[in-house]
């Protein structure tokens, strides 16, 4: 599953099972989210 911090907005590697107690192995911040990001980026291909 793919999951990302809430503070440093990397990406996190986590089984769901290993969700509980997990931190972010980069800043330490406890708060995980799926990876689905609240700001759709849109990709324009410059043609
Ligand atoms: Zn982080």
């Amino acid at each position: 599953m793919g999951y990302y911090c809430l503070r440093c907005k990397r990406e996190v590697e986590i089984h769901e099972e290993n969700y509980q107690g997990v931190r972010c192995p980069y800043c330490g911040y406890r708060a995980l989210e799926k990876e689905r990001p609240t700001v759709v980026v849109k990709k324009l291909k410059a043609i």
